[in-house]
C-alpha cells in the first residue's frame, strides 16, 4: 500500500492517472471541449470561424496548424498590456520565456494558472510512480535549480522562464514539501541571480545536509554534470567553508552571503569526513553516493539532447539509479516518466490526457501528413507534436519528434528523438540533432580506449569553403593522439548514414568532415553568453547546430579552436 503524505494521496493519484489513460479518448474530447468553452470570447478562435463551438470536426476544420511565428503577434499584443481576450477568454498575466537555446533567442509564451495546475499534476503522477519503486524517506533535495530574472513586459505583465515562473509559486513549494522533498538550499541561493555563486551554495547546502539528502536533482541532467564538475574543482574550498563556518569570499551578493552565514557553523568532523571522502575516491567514480549515503536516486531530464551527459553522471553516480523526469516545455506539459525502472536511455513518456489536447503528425522521409489523434497513433512511428492548451496556444506544433513505443492503457508511450528541425543540410542531405548525436556516440568510442570523452559538442554547416561541409566542434575531457582523432573525424564523417550525405560526399558534391578541438572551458563561456542574454541554466540546452546568424556563439567556438582534423574517410 501506498501511503498517504500530508495532503498527497500517492495510492489516489495513480488510480486517477490509470482511470484516465484508460478511457484517453473520452478524455481528450472533454479536454478540448472545456479548453474551447473557457476561451470562447478570445479573439483568435472568433476571427477564425469557431463560433462558440467545441467539437472536435469543426475545431480541426477552421483552426490551422501553426508555429509560434504565427502567434507571435497576438502574445506581443498581450505582452504590450492588451488585456482584451485574444488568445483566452481570461486576460494572460504572465509570460514565459523558452530556453531559446534550440532557436538562438527566447520566445514570449504565455503562463496561466492552468499551466501551474498541470505542472502540479505532471510532478506528482510521476512521484507517485518512481516512490513505489524507488522509496523516499523524509529528508531533503539537493536541487540545481535556479531562478531567472524576473522582468516586467512592455504592458507590465511578469516574465520569467517557466521554470522560475513554477519555482516562485507557492503551490511549488507546498508539493515539493508533501513529497518529502524540499531544496537543501534557502530562496535566496536559488533566486540569486549570480549563476556561479548560487552553484557554489547549492554544493555547500548539499553538503551541509548530506545525510539528509534523498535525491540529487536539476531539471535537465546537463546541470548535475556541471555541479559535480565544479565540485571537482573546488571541493577543498567548500571544505574549508565548512570546517571553519566561514564563507568564501567568491560569493558577494548579499542576499545569498546573509542566507548562507545563517546556515554555517564550525563543523571540522564534517570537513573531515568530506575531505577523507574525496581523497579515497579514484577520479571521482561514485563521488554522489559517497557524499550523499542515503541519496536514492537521480533525477532530471536525461532524454534527447541531454543523453551525451549519461556517462558521465553515470560516473559519478556508480550505482545509483539515473531515474529521467518528464517531458513538457514551456509551452505546457506533455507526459510523464511512470516506468522508473526501465533503463535510462530507454525512458518513455506517457501522456496526460488531461493537460492538453495533443495531435501528432506523422514525419516520414521529411514528408508532412496529417495530424493523427492522440489514441491514433501508430507503434513504432514517429510523429511532430501539436499541442493545445488552457494558455492559449491551439494546434501549435512544438517542433519535437518523438517515437511511440506502446500503450499504457489507451494513452501512447513516447520516446523522445530530438528537435523536428534540420540541423546539419547542404544539398540533399539532411541529418537531425537525432543523426548528429549517433556520430558523435560512435566516434567517442574511439576516445574511451585513451580514457578520454568528449564534454561538449556541437556543429556548423561551412558554406564559405567549395563545397560546403559539416564542422563538428568537440571539448574533450583531456589531451587525445594526433592519431585517434584522425580516427574520430573519419568515424564521424562515415555515422552519417543518410544516403543524400554519402553520394553527395562519394562525388564531393559535400567537402571532407572537419573535427575542431576547443580549448577547455568553451562551452562554458557559450553558457555564460546565453546567461548573459537572460537565459537560464535550468533551461539551458546546448545548441546541437550553430548557424552563421548565431555569430557570437559562432565565434566563441571558432575563437577558441585548438586543433582540427580533416576527414580522408572518403579519399579514393
Ligand atoms: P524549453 O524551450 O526550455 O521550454 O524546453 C523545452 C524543450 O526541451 C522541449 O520542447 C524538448 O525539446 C526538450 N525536452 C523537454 N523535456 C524533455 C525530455 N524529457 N526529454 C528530452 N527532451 C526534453
Amino acid at each position: 500500500m501506498l501511503e498517504k503524505i500530508g495532503e498527497f494521496n500517492m495510492e489516489k493519484v495513480i488510480d486517477d492517472f490509470e482511470a484516465m489513460t484508460s478511457d484517453a479518448e473520452r478524455i481528450q474530447k472533454e479536454t478540448l471541449k472545456k479548453i474551447l468553452e473557457q476561451n470562447r470570447s478570445a479573439e483568435y478562435l472568433q476571427l477564425l470561424g469557431l463560433n462558440g463551438r467545441t467539437d472536435l470536426e469543426t475545431f480541426k476544420r477552421v483552426v490551422p496548424l501553426v508555429t509560434h511565428t504565427d502567434l507571435d503577434p497576438y502574445i506581443q499584443r498581450i505582452a504590450d498590456g492588451d488585456s482584451s481576450p485574444v488568445l483566452t477568454g481570461k486576460p494572460i498575466t504572465t509570460i514565459s520565456l523558452s530556453s531559446g537555446t534550440t532557436q538562438g533567442r527566447s520566445k514570449f509564451i504565455p503562463f496561466n494558472d492552468e499551466l501551474m495546475e498541470n505542472t502540479m499534476q505532471i510532478f506528482q503522477t510521476s512521484f507517485a510512480f518512481r516512490n513505489r519503486e524507488f522509496p523516499i524517506g523524509n529528508g531533503k533535495a539537493l536541487q540545481f535549480i535556479y531562478g531567472s530574472k524576473q522582468f516586467q513586459t512592455k504592458g507590465g505583465l511578469a516574465a520569467g522562464t517557466a521554470t522560475t515562473n513554477v519555482y516562485r509559486c507557492s503551490k511549488f513549494k507546498e508539493t515539493m514539501k508533501a513529497m518529502q522533498t524540499p531544496c537543501c538550499s534557502p530562496d535566496e541561493v536559488i533566486f540569486g541571480l549570480e549563476f556561479h555563486q548560487s552553484l557554489y551554495c547549492h554544493l555547500l547546502c548539499g553538503l551541509l545536509f548530506s545525510d539528509e539528502v534523498q535525491l540529487v536533482s536539476s531539471t535537465f541532467a546537463h546541470s548535475i554534470v556541471q555541479a559535480f564538475r565544479t565540485f571537482e574543482l573546488l571541493w577543498e574550498e567548500l571544505c574549508a567553508d565548512i570546517r571553519d563556518g566561514s564563507l568564501s569570499s567568491r560569493i558577494t551578493v548579499p542576499s545569498i552571503r546573509a542566507a548562507m552565514l545563517k546556515l554555517l557553523e564550525p563543523n571540522p568532523e564534517l570537513a573531515d569526513s568530506v575531505y577523507r571522502k574525496c581523497s579515497g575516491l579514484s577520479n571521482w567514480y561514485g563521488l554522489i553516493p559517497a557524499l550523499f549515503p542515503n541519496a536514492k536516486y537521480i533525477y532530471g531530464v536525461m532524454t534527447g539532447s541531454m543523453e551525451l551527459y549519461l556517462n558521465k553522471l553515470r560516473h559519478y553516480a556508480a550505482d545509483l539509479p539515473l531515474l529521467s523526469a518528464d517531458y513538457g516545455a514551456s509551452e505546457g506539459w506533455i507526459a510523464a516518466n511512470v516506468n522508473p525502472k526501465v533503463p535510462t536511455e530507454m525512458t518513455t513518456y506517457v501522456v496526460l490526457p488531461n493537460i492538453g489536447y495533443f495531435e501528432f503528425i506523422p514525419v516520414r522521409d521529411g514528408i508532412d501528413f496529417k495530424p493523427v489523434g492522440l489514441t491514433e497513433v501508430k507503434i513504432g512511428e514517429e510523429y511532430e507534436v501539436v499541442v493545445t492548451n488552457f494558455a492559449g496556444l491551439y494546434r501549435y506544433r512544438l517542433g519535437d519528434v518523438v517515437k511511440v513505443m506502446g500503450f499504457h492503457n489507451s494513452t501512447p508511450e513516447l520516446k523522445f528523438l530530438c528537435r523536428s528541425n534540420l540541423l546539419l543540410t547542404i544539398n540533399i542531405d539532411k541529418n537531425t540533432e537525432k543523426d548528429l548525436q549517433i556520430s558523435v556516440e560512435e566516434a567517442a568510442k574511439l576516445l574511451a580506449a585513451e580514457k578520454l570523452e568528449v564534454v561538449d559538442f556541437s556543429s556548423h554547416v561551412d558554406l564559405s569553403t567549395n563545397p560546403g561541409h559539416y564542422v563538428i566542434f568537440w571539448e574533450l575531457s583531456g589531451e587525445a593522439s594526433q592519431e585517434v582523432l584522425n580516427e574520430c573525424c573519419n568515424c564521424l564523417d562515415k555515422s552519417f548514414v543518410d544516403a543524400g550525405y554519402r553520394s553527395s560526399r562519394k562525388v564531393n558534391g559535400i567537402g571532407p568532415l572537419e573535427l575542431r578541438i576547443l580549448r577547455k572551458g568553451t562551452f562554458q563561456k557559450v553558457l555564460n553568453h546565453y546567461l548573459a542574454q537572460g537565459s537560464a541554466v535550468n533551461q539551458f540546452k546546448t545548441p546541437r547546430c550553430v548557424g552563421v546568424n548565431n555569430s557570437k556563439v559562432l565565434q566563441i567556438l571558432c575563437g577558441n579552436v585548438v586543433r582540427s582534423f580533416t576527414s580522408t574517410a572518403y579519399d579514393i
